[in-house]
């Protein structure tokens, strides 16, 4: 009998082990589901993406429509294997059609500049940037001609990147721009150019804004090209004014946006298409420079922003397809 109480006793703790055992890994394995969820990050995406490096060339191409209840993380950009070239952000292919444009005039021949920047791809991680889209939240068509929004980065422009190229998973903490232009003149490619680049929240240009983001206000975002210039070093608190820009950032600007084809009139800062009020950049920024400058170089479409054809080959007469 004693035995008997004893091997019941006995058979009732091991069961007891093994209910509780199974219970507490049952019990852990929901508070990690419970704490991806609080992330908004699906399981299977942390555990490809928590030391995510992008592995290859983004999918040329804009999407449809916005989803109406967006992901978070944004991971609808799509990458390929393969490596990264500056063709990617820029049809280096092209530029030998550029000297053969018209002369601007008598006196700012075009061609004439001779200047080229060093370039550098410094791709922002992918939850940083998204797809351009045709139809806005509301499946409204959108088919804004791109514009050119210029800013300044505050911090040292090694921070920058290193925060874009940061794995963020909440829609507030992401951000990046398309180019950034250190004070040296250097340019570092982040996004490429038919992506959409997250450089401005609650923004508008001439009337023109587009929602993408049911949970966020409409921005120039879907249209824009975000081109920073990195901050001199008595510009990097919340001042008014600081000390300016190199003349090799106005040069590396002015090439650059000259390979956009993007037209005078569409060219504006962040400071002007802000509507949240707390946007001062880029501050000390000599416009009058800049447009003399920007008269020095020929208009190319190197730099095509917007939607082109997928895995379209450069040809000579460069064709742009703004409609996004
Ligand atoms: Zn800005």
């Amino acid at each position: 009998m004693k035995y008997r109480i004893l091997a019941i006793a006995g058979i009732l703790s091991l069961c007891w082990v093994l209910v509780v055992g199974s219970l507490k890994s049952s019990w852990a394995m929901q508070k990690m589901a419970d704490f991806r969820a609080d992330l908004g990050i699906p399981s299977t995406l942390l555990a490809q993406t928590q030391w995510y490096t992008p592995p290859g060339i983004p999918v040329v191409g804009c999407q449809t429509r916005p989803k109406w209840n967006p992901p978070q993380p944004n991971i609808e950009t799509t990458f390929q294997k393969g490596s990264l070239t500056i063709s990617r952000f820029r049809q280096t292919a092209l530029s030998s059609a550029v000297n053969a444009l018209p002369e601007r005039s008598a006196n700012n021949r075009v061609g004439d500049r001779n200047y080229t920047p060093r370039e550098e791809i410094t791709l922002a991680n992918p939850t940083n940037f998204g797809e351009r889209y045709y139809q806005d939240v509301n499946g409204q068509p959108v088919n804004n001609d791109p514009i050119i929004v210029i800013h300044e980065t505050v911090i040292p422009a090694w921070q920058t990147v290193r925060f874009f190229q940061t794995y963020n998973p909440r829609d507030s903490d992401q951000a990046s721009y398309h180019t950034l232009i250190k004070q040296d003149g250097t340019i570092f490619y982040l996004v490429p150019p038919d992506k959409r680049a997250f450089g401005a929240g609650n923004s508008v240009f001439n009337g023109e804004s587009v929602k993408t983001n049911r949970l966020y206000a409409s921005s120039v975002n879907n249209f824009a090209y975000h081109i920073a210039f990195e901050t001199p070093p008595d510009g990097r608190n919340n001042g008014n004014v600081h000390s300016g820009y190199t003349d090799l950032q106005y040069e590396s600007l002015a090439w650059l946006i000259s390979k956009t084809g993007v037209p005078d009139s569409r060219i504006s800062y962040h400071k002007a298409v802000d509507r949240s009020g707390s946007r001062k950049d880029p501050r000390s920024f000599n416009t009058q420079k800049f447009q003399q400058l920007l008269s020095l170089y020929p208009k190319s479409q190197e730099i095509v922003i917007g939607c082109p054809a997928p895995f379209a080959q450069p040809s000579a007469q460069p064709s742009l397809n703004p409609s996004f």
